[in-house]
C-alpha cells in the first residue's frame, strides 16, 4: 500500500480533525531548527494515548516513517520527518499536574520546561534544567535528547530527574517505565534508554519528574579577564577551590568582541545599561574573556560562596563585578543572552557545535579554535558552560560562498577530531540527529555502534520510528536551509 492510500486509512480511524494533511501544516512539521525541510504526507495531533497506538499499528503495517515532535527546536534535524510519512505532534499535551508532598511533576509530553519549573515554584520547589530554548521547548523533547542548560554546573540535565515514562514501543505496545517512586531497580533500566534516544526507540507520552526545593536565594557575578588563558586558568582555580556555582559560563575574547561591536553599532541602549566598570572593559582592545557566575541556595551561603568567588578569580586577575539586584543580575545575563545574535556580524550563516572535554583540555581546546580560524579563516566565537567543559564552538562563514562553505565543513571535521583527540565528546546537549551523523563513528567503536543498533531493532523492528538517523550519514551542509522564522528567532 502507498503512503496516500495508507494515509487515507489513517484518516477513516481517527478522523480529519486528529490527521492533517494539508499544506501549511505538513510545511510546519517539516523540520527543525536546523531548518532542514522534508515533507510528510500527514500531521497527527492524537486526541488520545489510544490515537497514538493507532498511528503505529498502521506504520508498522503498512511501513510508514513516524517522527514525534514537540516543540521543533532541535538544532540537529532529529524533528525533521527525512524520508517523510507521519508526524505526531504532542505539543498541545500539556497537562501537568505537581504532587508537593512527594516533590513530583506529573507532566505530559507537550509540556513546556519553562512551565513546569513555574508550576514548581508555585509549591517552593524546583526543576532545574533550563536550556536556552526553555520558554518553547517540550519535556518530551528534552527527554528524548538529554537536554542540558546553564545550571548543569550544580544540577545535572535532565536525565537526573526522571523518575519514570510512560509510552509506547514502536510496535505500538503501551509500556510504563519506572514509577513515581524515589528508588527503583526493578528490571533493566529502559526508562534511561528512552532518555536521550532521540524519538527512536518510543514515543514518550507521560512522565514523572523528581523535583528538589527551590534555593532560597541566588547571586550573580562577572569577572573580565585579559585573555582567554587567564580566564580559563581562572575556571581551573574555581574546580581546585571546591566552589560550586549553579551557573559558570564562559565567553572568549571573539565573541565578546563581536557583541560590543553589534551593541555600539546597533543597540547601544544595551551597553548603556551595563555597569560603567564593565562597559569600559568591553571596549578595551583586545576584547576582554568573561566569566558570568550564579551561585544559589541559602541567604547566608550564598553571601559567603560569592565572596569566596571573586577572592578566588580576583587572585587569578579577573576584574570582578558583583550584581547588586535581581535587575542588575538581568543586565549581566543581557551579554550571555545577546551573544549568538552578535556573531552574525562575523559571517551570516553560523555552525553551532556542543562539544564536550575533560576539565584539563579546556584551554587547548580555546587554543585549537584559534588555530582553526587561522587555517579555515573563518572566526570561530565561542561560549559555553566552562564547569561542565561543554562549549559552544561556532563556525561562521557565508553559505552562499562554496569555498567558505567547504572551508566549514573541513572545520567542523578537524574539530570534531580534536575533540576526540582530547578525551572529549562530539555533542553534550544537542545530540546527534542529522547534523552530527557524520561523526559518530569518531565517538564510537563498530561494536558501539553495532550495538545500538542491535537495540534499534530489537524495539523497532520494522524500523518506522524516526528512522535514518544517527546511523545514516546526511552532509547537512548539502542540503538548502528554509528561510523562516521560528518562535526562538530574535
Ligand atoms: C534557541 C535555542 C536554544 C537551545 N538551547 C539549548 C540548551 O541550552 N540545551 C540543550 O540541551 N538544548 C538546547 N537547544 C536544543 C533544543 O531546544 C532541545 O533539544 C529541546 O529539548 C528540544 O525540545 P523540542 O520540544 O523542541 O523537541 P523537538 O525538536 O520537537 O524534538 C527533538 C527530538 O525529540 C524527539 N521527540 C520529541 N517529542 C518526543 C516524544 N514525546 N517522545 C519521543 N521523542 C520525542 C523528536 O523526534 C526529536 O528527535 C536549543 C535550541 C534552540 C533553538
Amino acid at each position: 500500500m502507498n503512503a496516500e492510500a495508507a494515509t487515507n486509512e489513517l484518516i477513516q480511524r481517527l478522523g480529519s480533525t486528529q490527521v492533517l494533511t494539508d499544506d501549511a501544516n505538513r510545511y510546519r512539521a517539516s523540520m527543525d531548527n536546523l531548518r532542514l525541510s522534508r515533507l510528510p504526507s500527514a500531521v497527527i495531533h492524537p486526541d488520545d494515548e489510544e490515537a497514538v497506538g493507532a498511528v503505529l499499528e498502521l506504520a508498522n503495517k503498512h511501513r510508514i516513517a513516524v517522527t514525534v515532535r514537540g516543540a521543533g527546536s532541535a538544532t540537529t534535524g532529529a524533528a525533521s520527518p527525512v524520508v517523510g510519512g507521519w508526524v505526531i505532534d504532542l505539543s498541545r499535551w500539556n497537562q501537568l499536574h505537581i504532587d508537593p508532598l512527594s516533590q513530583m511533576a506529573y507532566v505530559q509530553p507537550g509540556t513546556t520546561i519553562e512551565a513546569i519549573d513555574q508550576a514548581a515554584a508555585a509549591e517552593g520547589l524546583f526543576f532545574p534544567p533550563d536550556p536556552g530554548s526553555k520558554k518553547y521547548a517540550t519535556i518530551g523533547g528534552a527527554l528524548a535528547t538529554n537536554a542540558g542548560g546553564l545550571r548543569g554546573a550544580k544540577y545535572g540535565v535532565i536525565r537526573d530527574y526522571v523518575l519514570s515514562l510512560e509510552g509506547f514501543l514502536p510496535t505500538g505496545e503501551f509500556v510504563r517505565w519506572g514509577a513515581d517512586l524515589r528508588k527503583y531497580v526493578s528490571g533493566f533500566n529502559i526508562r534511561d534508554l528512552w532518555v536521550g534516544s532521540e524519538g527512536m526507540l518510543g514515543v514518550i507520552t507521560g512522565a514523572v519528574l523528581r523535583l528538589i526545593p527551590r534555593p532560597a536565594t541566588s547571586g550573580v557575578l562577572v569577572a573580565s579577564f585579559a585573555d582567554d588563558a587567564a580566564a580559563l586558568e581562572a575556571v581551573q582555580s574555581l574546580f581546585r577551590s571546591r566552589v560550586q556555582p549553579s551557573i559558570l559560563e564562559f565567553l572568549d575574547q571573539q565573541t565578546l568582541a563581536c557583541t560590543y561591536a553589534f551593541w555600539k553599532q546597533q543597540v547601544p541602549e544595551k551597553l548603556a545599561a551595563l555597569p560603567e566598570s564593565l562597559g569600559r572593559a568591553l571596549a578595551a582592545q583586545p576584547a576582554p574573556a568573561l566569566l558570568l557566575i550564579e551561585v544559589d541556595g541559602a541567604i547566608d551561603a550564598v553571601a559567603q560562596e560569592l565572596q569566596r568567588i571573586e577572592d578566588l578569580l580576583t587572585q587569578s586577575g579577573g576584574a570582578c563585578l558583583r550584581a547588586e539586584s535581581p535587575d542588575a543580575a538581568e543586565t549581566l545575563w543581557t551579554i550571555r543572552r545577546g551573544c549568538s545574535q552578535a556573531m552574525f556580524q562575523l559571517g551570516p550563516d553560523k555552525l553551532n557545535e556542543d562539544i564536550v572535554v575533560p576539565v584539563s583540555a579546556q584551554q587547548e581546546l580555546l587554543e585549537y579554535t584559534l588555530a582553526l580560524k587561522a587555517e579555515t579563516g573563518l572566526a570561530t566565537p565561542t561560549f559555553g558552560h566552562a564547569m561542565d567543559g561543554n562549549f559552544h564552538v561556532h563556525i561562521m562563514y557565508d553559505r552562499k560562498d562554496p569555498d567558505q562553505c567547504e572551508r566549514a565543513r573541513k572545520g567542523i571535521r578537524l574539530l570534531m577530531e580534536k575533540v576526540i583527540e582530547l578525551g572529549g565528546a562530539i555533542t553534550g546537549e544537542h545530540g546527534v540527529g542529522l547534523a552530527k551523523s557524520p561523526f559518530l563513528e569518531l565517538q564510537h567503536s563498530a561494536a558501539e555502534i553495532q550495538a545500538m543498533q542491535a537495540i534499534k531493532a530489537a524495539l523497532d523492528p520494522n524500523g518506522i520510528l524516526n528512522p535514518d538517523k544517527q546511523f545514516q550519514h546526511c552532509e547537512v551542509w548539502d542540503y538548502p536551509r528554509e528561510q523562516v522564522r521560528m518562535p526562538w528567532d530574535h
